[in-house]
């Protein structure tokens, strides 16, 4: 079994208890880490407590040039990284490399800069307004981009100069553990990266509860985020949250109609439909209507289900057997209220592992189960309009607001309905994601940002002095 990484070292969990990782392809156990216990994560927030004061008082140069050393062993580390996150995760290999692993070097290396570059003073008026890092920061991250999600708080927590205790996710928990290594190696101070794994009902409930953390960053589902901010309010801890997603993309008339559907499936299959920010429901104009689901259904036809590594594989497992089950039960109701199977299905695309078939519904309607709660799996919704206002009001029709696309004739008319879109991201004509531009949600999809300026922001306290 694997250990804690407290205080600058390995140490058993006081449960003693494992938790097993298994490969959603095989659905054989892997590995098995440490099942951590509410004492652990008591002696993990006091080694960051201790750290706290010299790590936020190193110099910013200094704090950027430790995590530069690790961005770029991140990289170094990056094929190996790659395959333990397609192994434990179900990521296509190609994708593991190119997303799992490189993003968040590039991330990392990206906060090395800001550690030093982001202006902590300005003047307003007599007051010098100083920005200080907020102290210690309990992350809590999900198994979709196992990887990705932890360097997304650390990297920007550990810049600021805070120090912090993070659990990963129990399901896919080993990539943390490759971090932890790298941290290690390249000298960071003993407690301002604590690593403790672990089920979120206790770990995690006693990290978000701890009165000496300070702040609470957690990325997961919309229930858990709301446990989460319940308990930190008890002592009025900093709380950010980022949350699910039933993102919308709206296809205008004027647009490049092959194109938007092209790409608007690859979007939503992509690491087999297990993105929050997956355009899952296509709003496509009645005109247009048919040929749209025409052109979806020839698109999925080419997504290969299969083994990760398999170079043809295109969607690999589902996560594990509860996910699969979860996205089952969801195809299922989507018949049931009357959407249209027109591509994919309940059948079991290979007889081991946590697969489903690449799913389109046709017919869908407003206020469908499959077009209001998000799946986390490849199941596409498409939704006719018959105006923009309609096709606007229908993206926004949920309780969720994190991402989602516009497409058009003219960048200019796609901005416009972009504008009108309570959420947190949007991709005009297929703008690419931005790994430095700020990424959260409206409404239920969380509170704060990630990514960039405004993700370091997040991790600071301001104090005004009077001059
Ligand atoms: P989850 O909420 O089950 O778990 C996420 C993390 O929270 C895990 O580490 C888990 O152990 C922990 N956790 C669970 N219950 C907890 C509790 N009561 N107290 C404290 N911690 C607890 O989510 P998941 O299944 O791992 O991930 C899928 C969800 O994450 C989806 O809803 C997806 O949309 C969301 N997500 C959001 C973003 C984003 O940036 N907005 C990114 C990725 C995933």
């Amino acid at each position: 079994m694997r250990q804690l990484y407290i205080g600058g070292s390995w140490t058993a969990s006081a449960s003693g208890e494992p938790i097993e990782v298994v490969n959603p392809a095989t659905e054989e156990i892997i590995d098995r880490v440490p099942a951590g216990s509410p004492d652990d994560v008591e002696t993990a927030v006091r080694a960051a407590r201790q750290a706290f004061p010299a790590w936020s008082e190193t110099a910013a140069a200094e704090r950027g040039k430790i995590l530069g050393e690790a961005a770029e062993l991140l990289r170094q580390r990056s094929d190996e990284i790659a395959k333990t996150i397609a192994t434990d995760m179900g990521s296509p290999l190609g994708f593991a490399l190119k997303v799992q692993a490189l993003m968040p070097a590039t991330v990392l290396s990206s906060y090395a800069q800001l550690a030093e570059s982001h202006p902590r003073e300005s003047r307003v008026g007599n007051s010098l307004v100083v920005k200080e890092p907020i102290g210690v920061v309990a992350a809590i991250t999900p198994w979709n981009y196992p990887l990705h999600q932890i360097v997304c708080k650390v990297g920007p927590a550990l810049a600021a100069g805070c120090t912090v205790v993070l659990k990963p996710s129990e399901i896919a928990p080993l990539a943390a553990y490759a971090l932890a290594e790298i941290f290690h190696e390249v000298g960071l101070p003993p407690g301002a990266f604590n690593l403790v794994s672990g089920r979120g009902p206790v770990v995690g409930e006693a990290m978000a509860a701890h009165p000496e953390v300070d702040m609470v960053s957690f990325t997961g589902s919309t229930a858990a985020g709301r446990r989460v901010a319940s308990l930190a309010a008890e002592s009025v801890k900093r709380v950010a949250l980022e949350l699910g997603g039933k993102s919308a993309n709206i296809i205008l008339p004027d647009a490049d109609l092959a194109t938007a559907v092209k790409v608007g499936v690859a979007n939503c299959f992509v690491n087999a439909g297990q993105t929050c920010s997956a355009w899952t429901r296509m709003i496509v104009h009645r005109d247009q209507y048919d040929a749209a689901v025409r052109l979806a259904v020839e698109a999925t036809g080419k997504y290969t289900v299969g083994d990760p590594f398999d170079e043809s594989t295109r969607i690999g497992p589902l996560v594990s057997a509860v996910q699969r089950d979860r996205v089952i039960r969801y195809i299922n109701r989507g018949q049931e209220e009357g959407a249209r199977l027109v591509a994919g299905g309940t059948d079991r695309p290979h007889e081991r592992g946590y697969y489903v078939e690449p799913t389109v519904f046709a017919g869908v309607e407003p206020g469908m189960a499959i077009e209001q709660e998000e799946i986390f799996g490849p199941v596409l919704s498409m939704i006719p309009y018959t105006s923009e206002d309609m096709a606007v009001q229908i993206a926004n029709g949920t309780r969720y607001g994190l991402a989602g696309a516009v497409w058009a004739g003219t960048e200019e008319h796609a901005v416009a309905v972009a504008r009108r879109l309570r959420t947190g991201q949007v991709a005009i004509n297929g703008g690419k994601f931005n790994p430095r531009a700020p990424f959260g949600g409206y409404k239920q999809s969380g509170v704060g940002r990630e990514l960039g300026e405004h993700g370091l922001e997040e991790y600071l306290e301001i104090k005004s002095l009077q001059l």
